[in-house]
């Protein structure tokens, strides 16, 4: 099975698994684990913040931003698609405790400095107050996109002048790093919080970070308590984590190999594929997208509905370049 569900599927490498089973341990609610101690500075280090938290998932990591940003019934400006919108159980009602507004950032999901000032709330006698700006990159739903850097900083700049701070989404923030040839810092540099995942194109088993300033984490490290997140010797599961930081350099091959799925399913009759900035190809099928997927299983190629005629394939580092040939053909004869 060629499994391009998502990037979330691949398997711990054997580095990993050593790693997990040498870490050393300790009570990390303590703050005594050696392992996650190392992951969280390195990651700061990598992104440029003054401190990090491990978490186990991106969901928790942005809903614990969510709710540091944030005084319970305030709004969280976001992007219509956004993840944390969309795909989050509607956490930003039950776990960050405010009212997302939502704004159209269009087929990139950019939102503008002039939809941030268009969407700010001031607190007032009969409105709650806008209390933070999510942005994402890379942009999931809408397909992989890579903002740049400048994009960012603009929306973030026009919240900041407002008195709003800015939570980023960074589920794939290496896969935006890579695709805008930039180090990940960049991106970080104009935001309070990033969250970014070792459990997608890094391949890490569990685990996301959420990175800001010693003040934001330090409170983080209480919401993640608060929700359930503290965990002990957690060091099992940081230390594959640490190996996985290193495979940011190699997400470059996952981006190219998802431009030649796109060029070879741009040829098959009934689609019209998406040009992929990083390792997200979406297809557009002129039948319903489960009947076409249903095919695509028996062929032997996994993809997920993303709309009743859109699908979404993933390609990570469980897969090489005659996976990416098989599927295209499996593809055409399920089509
Ligand atoms: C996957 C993803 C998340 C959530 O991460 P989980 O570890 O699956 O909870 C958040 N944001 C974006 C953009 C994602 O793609």
């Amino acid at each position: 099975m060629i499994d391009l569900r998502s990037d979330t599927v691949t398997k711990p490498s054997e580095e990993m698994r050593e790693a997990a089973r040498d870490a050393e341990v300790g009570d990390d609610v303590y703050g005594e684990d050696p392992t996650i101690n190392e992951l969280e500075a390195r990651t700061a280090e990598v992104l440029g913040t003054e401190d990090a938290l491990f978490v186990p998932s991106g969901t928790m990591g942005n809903q614990i931003a969510g709710r540091v940003h944030t005084e319970r019934g305030e709004e969280l400006l976001c992007e219509r698609e956004s993840h944390i919108y969309k795909w989050e159980l509607a956490g930003l009602a039950q776990h960050a405790e405010v009212q997302p507004r939502t704004v159209d950032g269009g087929p990139r999901g950019a939102i503008t400095p002039e939809q941030v000032r268009e969407g700010y709330v001031e607190a007032d006698g009969h409105r709650p107050g806008t209390g933070a700006l999510a942005v994402e990159n890379t942009h999931n739903s809408r397909g992989g996109i890579a903002l740049s850097p400048e994009e960012i900083e603009a929306a973030a700049e026009a919240a900041h002048n407002l008195g709003v701070t800015v939570h980023l989404d960074g589920a794939r923030l290496f896969n935006a790093a890579a695709a805008q040839d930039c180090s990940a810092a960049e991106f970080v540099e104009p935001v309070d919080t990033v969250m970014c995942c070792l459990s997608k194109g890094l391949g890490a088993p569990v685990g996301s970070m959420l990175a800001g300033s010693e003040e934001l984490i330090e409170e983080a490290h209480r919401v993640r308590k608060l929700f359930g997140g503290g965990m002990r010797q957690a060091g099992m599961i940081a230390a594959p984590g640490l190996a996985a930081l290193a495979n940011r350099e190699r997400l470059g091959e996952d981006h190219r190999r998802a431009g030649r799925l796109a060029d070879g399913l741009a040829s098959v009759d009934g689609l019209t594929v998406d040009d992929p900035d990083t390792n997200i190809v979406l297809v557009h099928t002129d039948r319903p997208a489960e009947a076409v997927l249903d095919n695509c299983e028996a062929e032997g190629v996994l993809g997920v509905p993303f709309a009743e005629h859109t699908i979404r394939f993933c390609t990570h580092w469980d897969i090489d370049d005659s996976d990416i040939e098989r599927a295209i053909e499996g593809v055409e004869r399920a089509v």
